[in-house]
């Protein structure tokens, strides 16, 4: 079978001939339906060959890491799956580590490594799932709505989640960047709590995109007006949740000041910036409140999110590429241009 994979460290991913992968004892083979590119997709092309190996990664491997499609293959050992029923597969996990067994799976210490990321994933016809515990069962949802909630929708479910409690009746939450990740994150943020929701973007499709999504407002651009923006539509107190999906300076320094005493403000974009910090710290974080970061989700993240997709009460907005336009979609990604998700699908 055909697979796009990462040749060597530090080079272009391209396609190659592949064994299909045969189901051994504990494992199950997925037939690939769709697959959602993410942005650390790109980043992979360029990791150093010594921190891929640090983390676990061996070269070559397939990419993709956020998968749906049906079981073909079940191993010995492996129960409660029947063929050709609908799964996605959620981010890999060991399970038993100090982190697993307290429900902390996205902090796993062994998920520096996994499907699509050092080892193969899911832009092939068949995908080798190495645990049936990574397996979500569809019920009769999409698969290319299910693909990208594995991670882009899981991972915005993780930051929405974390911070419910702050979202009471008048309360307001900021979203920035409404792209793959936040434009799951109005949705959440409308169906989990009745907070008014502000989303900020630079691109006017993108802000389309989000108050079509439930967004009571849409805001161009973020930069030195933004805190009075958001003061001005909170009674003067500032947000009680800023969940960045940006993560560069201008963002994370209007994101941290815009949030009330108490509130709280999250990283999730890996745009690289800092907090600048005249005056030092002690005045910039908001008072009483929290600043925090975290990457990824956890299994329970990923069968909440496919719950409410299967409950109609959110969705996965998505450009569909088939197998042959795959480097066109990560063009489209690196540009930025996309409106939501892009999904590849294997027939
Ligand atoms: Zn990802
Ligand atoms: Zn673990």
């Amino acid at each position: 079978m055909r697979a796009y994979r990462i040749p060597t460290f530090e080079s272009t991913p391209e396609w190659q001939d592949v064994p299909v992968p045969v189901a051994g004892f504990g494992q199950v083979v997925i037939r690939v339906a769709a697959v959602g590119l993410c942005h650390s997709d790109l980043a992979m092309q360029t990791i150093p060959a010594a921190l891929g190996e640090s983390l676990g990664w061996v070269a070559p491997f397939t990419l993709g890491h956020e998968i749906s499609g049906y079981v073909h293959d079940i191993g010995e050992g492996v129960d409660g799956l029947t063929i050709g029923e609908g799964v996605a597969v959620a981010s890999p996990s060991c399970g038993h580590c100090w982190f697993c067994v307290r429900g902390e799976s996205n902090n796993c210490v062994k998920g520096t490594v996994g499907r699509g990321f050092g080892d193969d994933g899911g832009l092939a016809a068949y995908v080798l799932v190495k645990t049936p515990r990574d397996i979500v069962k569809l019920g009769g949802l999409d698969p290319v709505i299910a693909a990208p909630l594995t991670d882009a929708g899981a991972t915005a479910f993780h930051g929405v989640n974390r911070v419910r409690e702050l979202l009471g009746a008048e309360s307001t939450a900021v979203v920035i960047g409404a792209g793959g990740l936040g434009s799951f994150a109005v949705q959440f943020l409308r169906v989990l709590t009745p907070a008014r929701v502000i989303a900020f973007d630079m691109s006017d499709d993108k802000l389309n995109l989000a108050s079509e999504l439930g967004a009571h407002e849409v805001l161009e651009g973020v930069g030195e007006a933004t805190v009075n923006e958001i003061r001005e539509r909170t009674a003067g107190r500032g947000a009680d949740v800023v969940l960045d999906f940006v993560g560069i300076d201008a963002t994370i320094n209007a994101g941290v000041a815009a949030v009330r005493p108490g509130g709280a403000y999250g990283l999730v974009g890996a745009g690289g910036g800092s907090l600048s910090t005249p005056g030092g710290w002690y005045h910039l974080l908001p008072r009483d409140g929290q600043v925090f970061s975290y990457q990824g989700s956890t299994l329970a993240d990923a069968e909440s999110v496919i719950a409410l997709a299967g409950r109609g009460l959110i969705t996965s907005p998505v450009e569909t590429f088939n197998a042959d336009q795959v480097e066109e979609a990560y063009t489209r990604l690196h540009e930025g241009n996309l409106r939501g998700r892009a999904v590849i699908t294997f027939d």
